[in-house]
């Protein structure tokens, strides 16, 4: 069956995370976008743990689901064209490791899964007493990344750890800040353990397949998410069954079962080029290298972003798309092209205009991947039509991310959005 996973995820607990992001609004935005396996992010927080105990309860093997007593009134309220998506939670946390290794400090954030709920209690109880899991959803842990691996396997042997967003300047494994220039410096003796990689918002499958060293590599996208309504910006495609030991091997074996990927155009990202953000100055490699890394605007070091990144660690060119390799799809959110469509953000005509289309056709996910265009035109969705289009054809506009700044991604150049904008009707 085919399932889209979301693994990365944050809850109220984590940093600069809505208040909105409960395990109840997440099962209602899943069923939404169309995700049927999602993580319960943050599980290493006590306060969020317990919720997980108390509001979740076993459902196939490794998975988890809503407690009918919180599912029923969501349903209640939901729509038939999205109600029966069935979503399941597995359990997953990220721990940000900050550590000294070979004389440099470095800073990596690490996925961690795991199946079952005693395991968790078990790893948690490991951590307390190395840091405080308290303090946020995301714990900061001072301690080497191959040692929490080391945790993980020995709590409980199916448990994965996966590097997170390995591209980004400050906290990943290949960060230009703050990382390592191989899997192998930063997991040594355990690096067979490594069997996939997340590739964050920032890059996409295409640049890491630059890299030989992860061929034999599971490559993953999650959201990454702090509020509920960006669940699924990225996601996995598994055809598999829905167990935890299916997911797993597949991911262990990255066979034809882990089908691909759904991606943000990696020039959103905030950290796709290089630059500074205080001095507006925004970079291509090319450029940074004939200002020799320095900022041409208050002569600091440049935050080098993933592109350049990839280009220093990289032994493939520009391009290179192996004989064999996943699915990948760029998608941009609903609410994003109807704001674009309507030249306003989040407003009350975008988010009826969202409402009658899932309600109409399903799921955003399914709308965005799978709905045929002529369906879309049939019911009077010109402009959206084309819209989903162009982006399924990768015909977007883009002014890249750099330093902490979100890149822009346009369906529209901008004449052209402006001058159609008030012609979309949805007639539902
Ligand atoms: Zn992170
Ligand atoms: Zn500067």
């Amino acid at each position: 069956m085919e399932i889209i996973a979301d693994f990365h995820l944050h809850s109220k607990y984590a940093r600069a995370t809505s208040k909105q992001s409960t395990l109840e609004n997440i099962y209602k935005w899943c069923k939404i976008k169309g995700i049927n396996v999602v993580g319960t992010g943050d599980f290493t927080h006590p306060l969020w743990f317990e919720e997980i105990n108390s509001k979740l309860e076993p459902a196939e093997h490794g998975l988890y689901k809503l407690k009918n007593i919180y599912s029923k009134e969501i349903e209640e309220k939901l729509p038939v064209s999205v109600k029966n998506n069935s979503v399941r939670f597995i359990l997953t946390t990220e721990i940000s490791n900050i550590y000294s290794k070979y004389s440099k400090t470095r800073r990596m954030h690490n996925l961690i899964i795991f199946p079952d709920i005693d395991s968790v209690s078990k790893f948690n109880l490991k951590l307390s007493k190395i840091g405080n899991l308290k303090s946020d959803g995301r714990p900061i842990l001072g301690l080497d990344s191959k040692i929490l691996l080391k945790i993980v396997k020995e709590t409980n042997n199916k448990a994965l750890l996966i590097p997170a967003h390995i591209w980004t300047p400050w906290f990943s494994m290949f960060g230009s800040k703050s990382g390592f220039d191989t899997i192998n410096e930063a997991f040594e003796e355990l690096t067979p353990e490594i069997c996939a990689i997340e590739t964050g918002l920032s890059s996409d499958p295409f640049m890491n397949w630059r890299l030989s060293a992860l061929d034999k590599i599971a490559i993953i996208s999650n959201s990454d998410s702090h509020s509920v309504q960006k669940l699924g910006r990225e996601a996995n495609i598994f055809d598999c069954g829905l167990s935890y030991d299916d997911l797993l091997s597949a991911i262990k074996t990255n066979d034809q079962r882990l089908v691909g990927t759904i991606e943000f155009f990696p020039q959103e990202g905030m950290y796709h080029l290089d630059g500074h953000r205080k001095c507006s100055v925004r970079l291509t490699p090319a450029q940074t290298k004939s200002y020799n890394n320095i900022c041409p605007k208050c002569h600091k070091d440049l935050v080098i972003g993933v592109l350049n990144r990839v280009d220093q660690l990289a032994d493939r060119p520009e391009n290179f798309v192996p004989k064999s390799h996943k699915s990948v799809e760029f998608l941009i959110p609903l609410l994003e092209i109807l704001s674009e469509i309507y030249n306003v953000k989040n407003s009350v005509k975008v988010i009826a205009d969202y409402e009658f289309l899932y309600t109409k056709f399903g799921s955003e996910l399914s709308i965005l991947k799978n709905l045929s265009i002529s369906e879309l035109e049939k019911c009077g969705h010109t402009k959206l039509a084309h819209a989903i289009e162009k982006m399924r054809k990768r015909e977007v506009f883009i002014e890249p991310g750099y330093d902490g700044v979100y890149g822009v991604v346009r369906v529209f150049s901008p004449g052209e959005s402006t001058a159609t904008a008030g012609q979309l009707s949805l007639k539902l």
